[in-house]
């Protein structure tokens, strides 16, 4: 068997605490909802998991709390085969998480960064072995900005390749602009990246939805798959893992567009945001 590609995830960790209820609170009021369940997310982590399954040696750099959650997102991530050491187990913060109010098909999300906000400078310098052996870099902006134009400043001193993933859009510093090998935008990202930094979009991999995804160099769109959408939570992590690690195999940009089309095709069709994203085999098989 040959070697994985070694893809190096820095970003958040979340627990999505997940209720449903016919009737929303107003201020002051109680009211008794219908169910509630617990499903491990945070861009960072739901990336992590997409590239694992698809054939990557994932590495993690993160934070949790050192509380029940973290433990648990922490196991998770070791069984879906990551490597957990560059993740912080951190005291007296609380795991991040994101409360959502799901209600007649719509969500009201409240997240709680908790100990994504302890992705600091000083814990990616730790891990600095980590990125530089690695095939390639994937970061999102659930982190504070700091870490993110360090980790770009590392890439470029090591010659790795890094996709940044400009979620939830923030304007980006200089470094990290200079620094990404790829940006990511989704349709409304892009929007935002085109008035703050034009210049840049020769490196953008847009995607756009159930089109698929525009290759902004060379203006080309890969089209995406026509399947039965269920729910599109996660499309876009499903898209950035599948992306890092076919490109960190060597594969053509063209190439590794068009598995992350696919595999974000499949992902589509399950719900929820990991629960749904399919295994490299899956993904070969749809594409035959
Ligand atoms: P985000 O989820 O970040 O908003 P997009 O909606 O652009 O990003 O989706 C990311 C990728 O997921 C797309 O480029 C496409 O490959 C795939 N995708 C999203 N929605 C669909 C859909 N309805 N049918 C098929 N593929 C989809």
């Amino acid at each position: 068997m040959t070697k994985k590609p070694v893809v190096t995830v820095i970003g958040s960790i979340n627990m999505d605490l997940t209720v449903s209820t016919k009737v929303v609170p107003r201020q002051g009021e109680t009211v008794m909802g219908d169910s509630f369940a617990t499903f491990p997310g945070g861009k960072g982590a739901n990336q992590a998991v997409a590239a694992a399954r698809l054939g990557g040696d994932v590495r993690m750099i993160g934070a949790v709390g050192s509380d029940v959650f973290g433990n648990d997102l922490l196991e998770h991530l070791r069984r879906e085969g990551i490597d957990t050491s560059g993740v912080a187990s951190v005291d007296g913060v609380s795991t991040g998480t994101a409360t959502i109010i799901v209600s007649n098909g719509d969500n009201r999300i409240i997240v709680a960064p908790g100990a994504n906000h302890e992705v600091t400078v000083p814990l990616v310098e730790r891990f600095e072995e980590m990125i530089k052996e690695s095939d390639i870099v994937l970061v999102q902006l659930e982190i504070p900005l700091s870490p993110v134009e360090y980790v770009s400043k590392l890439a470029v001193d090591h010659g790795v390749p890094l996709i940044v993933n400009p979620a939830p859009y923030q304007t980006l510093p200089e470094a990290v602009l200079r620094g990404a090998t790829y940006l990511t935008p989704n349709e409304s990202e892009a929007t935002l990246l085109e008035a703050d930094s034009p210049s840049t979009k020769e490196k953008w991999i847009t995607t756009i939805g159930s089109a698929g995804v525009r290759l902004n160099k060379d203006d080309v769109i890969v089209p995406g798959y026509l399947v039965d959408a269920v729910d599109t939570t996660g499309a876009g992590d499903t898209f950035n893992g599948a992306l890092a690690t076919k490109l960190a195999k060597g594969s053509s940009l063209e190439d590794a567009a068009q598995f992350a089309n696919a595999a974000s095709a499949l992902s589509v069709q399950k719900l929820g945001a990991q629960q749904g994203m399919p295994h490299q085999e899956e993904v070969e098989s749809f594409l035959k």
